[in-house]
């Protein structure tokens, strides 16, 4: 059974994301859309937001599953799930260039592989925080998000992720 990962923070989760995740799932048995939260960063939607967004959009597709990945190594987690590998969308040459490195550290570490999928060409200029800038200086964003993300787009106030105390 080959296990692959595809991370990221989804704030929120967009039809570049979907892409990348439909064809992982054709590569893979099983998929894990692994939803990340690194403290330091403010997030337009909390973690359970985004992996809800995630969740509602993936329902239909089989061997998809969205979970957090906590906050450790990444390629610890994989061990930890039994993921053989990371599966990441390419949309440049400087998406490549911040990618190499961590994708060797990371077979260094634990011996996971990455796979790389060039972006499709329709979605290759997408990113969440494009999606968030357009979106809030009233552009129409309806074509580069999932409906239950353009929803919550729309349903009021920024949602700030929770910071963890103690
Ligand atoms: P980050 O965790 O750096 O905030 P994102 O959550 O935005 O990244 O995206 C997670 C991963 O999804 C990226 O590392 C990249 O592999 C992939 N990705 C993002 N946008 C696209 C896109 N438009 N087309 C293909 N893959 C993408």
């Amino acid at each position: 059974m080959r296990r692959a990962v595809c991370p990221g923070s989804f704030d929120p989760i967009h039809n570049g994301h979907l892409e990348v995740i439909a064809r992982a799932a054709g590569l893979f048995d099983e998929v894990i859309v692994g939803v990340s939260t690194n403290y330091a960063k403010k997030y337009r939607f909390s973690l359970d937001e985004r992996i809800d967004m995630a969740k509602e959009t993936l329902a239909s597709l089989q061997g998809i599953i969205v979970e957090p990945v906590g906050e450790g190594l990444l390629a610890e987690y994989c061990r930890r799930r039994g993921v053989s590998a990371i599966v990441k969308g390419l949309r440049s040459s400087s998406d490549f260039d911040y990618e190499l490195p961590m994708a060797t550290m990371n077979r260094q570490l634990t011996g996971v592989e990455t796979v790389f999928l060039p972006a499709e060409g329709h979605y290759v200029h997408l990113s969440s925080t494009l999606i968030k800038e357009v979106f809030t200086l009233g552009g129409n964003v309806s074509e580069f998000v999932p409906r239950s993300v353009l929803k919550r787009l729309h349903s009021g106030e920024p949602v700030r992720e929770q910071v963890r105390r103690g």
